[in-house]
């Protein structure tokens, strides 16, 4: 009887004609009382998950929502479709609050969205004691994740649901868990006996591009200007600063850009929302502080000008692009600063050890998602436990990069840093180290006797960027470390000695000389009708066959059938 009333709900509610990949199962589930934790990419459709529930058992659902701003959104929303609905939080007045309570109370409505914080007041749990629940949903549940980039404290209170309501079933939903977050998530809210509904994560339709860095807001704008005219789209920066000036920037250049960071007033961000919901090509130059919870089909592109944190908010963060499954981009840029800039970051951080440890090992999955020469979508992938061949979708499938031998250009670079350290006891950063390496005479070198280094001019065979390149790549793999006091200057790991003695070998990725534009040339088809995953096929057998001819002395066929 359930499944027949939620597709009914589902048709002549919310006007849909069917049910989209786990809804039905987890609505089933759900309705015939079972706890659920759902694990569905942004863009998904998590909400009606819970909201089918709601209005099919008896009851009132109550949903908790870390996104304030938007609880008036989908309550209007739900209201235009003649569902019952209502919430309680701060941005309400007194007697406002008290009609929603007799509301419920009464039970004359369907949903009750809550903010966490609200939820957990003696009045609130007193009031929601004295009424029917049909469900209580978590949605955003990632924020009860302590190492997770938007925890909220609050979230940690909600395992009392299931201390008081034992019985009421209970729905967590996020965009956003690895295998370990999702057991976080799980422990935290006390949802052991939930059924975990994991659906794929892979969004086909984003093309994934990660460009090595040289002048990121020029980069930007020939991506836009030349991939994506008019489009609506999110770029994404580290701090309020160069939000401000990258936006001054595009706009400079005749692109409607807003910004919108904590630091504006909620008047001005909640205006520059507004603009971008609605109008067709606006782009949102913003901090991470924007983006959650935002349902706009159209983005057509995700760039960031700074490399994230972690994979999970790359990943959070690129989702927001192609929600509605036509083509789209998610771009990056990311230089050698990046990395040296996030280490500081991590050194510099409140928090014990095993926080530190456990951010610096978010840090290195992205480094090496950045760095990969392979698929980029196998490693996103891979990060969420999901395993495919290769994508023919993203800049490493569509003009695979070329791996080079780096063992002797890492030795040099090493041994610089090693003889810097044991014949002067110093340290220095990058532009130096490489300036040493090419036997440049500047004023630093002069100064500090450099030039009298045997490792001086032992590097001229390699370009600048060439060494930035296999700087970025020891750093990312983990040979050489950033210093702790913050001036960004390089000391050996553990592991740089085995590359040093030469037990060690290193495969590099070498940069692709790319036309001068910021993303990656169009693949040029064979043939005007081949699809990306042909192309990728073949070059991925011409590869190979480069590989044999060069390690068996031997020339290699394919033979097709
Ligand atoms: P999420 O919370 O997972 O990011 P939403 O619940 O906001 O996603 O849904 C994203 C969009 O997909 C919404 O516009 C929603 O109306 C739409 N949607 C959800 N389920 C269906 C469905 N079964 N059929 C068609 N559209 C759907
Ligand atoms: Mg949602
Ligand atoms: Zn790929």
């Amino acid at each position: 009887m359930s499944e027949h009333s939620a597709l009914d709900v589902l048709q002549r509610v919310f006007g849909y004609e069917s049910f989209r990949g786990e809804q039905a199962a987890i609505i089933d589930h759900v309705v015939s009382g079972g706890d659920a934790l759902v694990l569905m990419p942004t863009g998904g459709g998590k909400s009606l998950c819970y909201q089918i529930p709601a209005l099919v058992r008896p009851g009132v659902g109550v949903v908790l929502s870390p996104l304030i701003a938007l609880m008036q959104d989908q309550v209007d929303a739900l209201t235009e479709l003649g569902v019952r609905a209502a919430f309680l939080n701060s941005t309400q007045d007194w007697q406002r609050g008290r009609e929603v309570e007799q509301a419920f109370l009464k039970g004359e409505i369907d949903l009750l969205y809550v903010a966490p914080e609200r939820l957990l007041t003696d009045r609130c749990l007193d009031l929601l004691s004295r009424g029917r629940i049909a469900l209580f949903a978590i949605d955003e549940a990632h924020c009860v994740s302590q190492w997770g980039h938007d925890f909220r404290p609050e979230y940690l209170g909600l395992s009392i649901l299931h201390e008081r309501w034992p019985d009421i079933p209970r729905i967590a939903l996020t965009a956003t868990a690895t295998e370990f977050t999702r057991r976080e998530i799980a422990q935290r809210l006390a949802l052991d006996d939930a059924e975990h509904f994991v659906s794929s994560f892979d969004r086909p339709n984003i093309r994934y591009q990660i460009v090595e860095k040289q002048d990121a807001r020029k980069q930007l704008l020939r991506l836009i200007q030349q991939d994506h005219a008019g489009d609506a789209g999110i770029v994404y920066c580290l701090s309020r600063n160069k939000v401000e000036e990258t936006a001054e920037f595009l706009c400079a250049h005749g692109i409607t850009a807003l910004a919108y960071h904590a630091g504006l007033s909620a008047t001005l961000r909640s205006q520059n929302q507004a603009r971008f919901l609605r109008e067709d090509s606006v782009v949102m130059v913003a901090t991470i502080a924007f983006g959650m919870g935002i349902d706009k089909p159209d983005v057509r592109f995700v760039a960031h000008v700074d490399m994230p944190k972690s994979i999970e908010g790359y990943y959070q963060e690129t989702g927001r692009a192609g929600r509605d499954g036509l083509a789209a981009s998610a771009w990056l840029a990311y230089g050698l600063q990046d990395v040296v800039q996030q280490r500081r970051m991590i050194d510099e951080s409140s928090g014990d050890e095993v926080f530190r440890r456990r951010l610096g090992q978010q840090l290195d999955a992205m480094l090496s998602l950045c760095e990969a020469i392979g698929c980029r979508r196998q490693r996103l992938l891979q990060y969420f436990g999901q395993t495919i061949e290769f994508c023919g979708n993203c800049d490493n499938c569509l003009m695979p990069p070329d791996a080079w031998d780096g063992t002797v250009a890492a030795q040099k670079l090493l041994s610089a840093v090693f003889r810097l350290m044991n014949e002067r006891g110093q340290r220095y950063g990058a532009g130096h180290l490489i300036d040493i390496l090419r036997g440049k005479q500047t004023p630093r070198v002069l100064e500090q006797d450099h030039a009298s280094l045997s490792v001086f001019g032992i590097g001229q065979d390699l370009s600048e960027q060439n060494w930035r390149s296999v700087l970025r790549q020891l750093l990312a793999q983990g040979f050489l470390m950033v210093d702790h006091e913050g001036y960004g200057t390089l000391a050996l790991t553990d592991s740089a000695r085995k590359v040093l003695k030469g037990e060690q070998t290193l495969l590099l990725r070498r940069e692709v000389a790319r036309p001068a534009k910021g993303s990656a040339p169009r693949p040029k088809p064979l043939h005007p009708d081949l699809p990306n995953r042909a192309i990728a096929l073949y070059e991925s057998l011409r590869q190979w066959r480069a590989a044999v001819a060069r390690d068996h002395g031997v020339p290699a066929y394919v033979i097709f059938h």
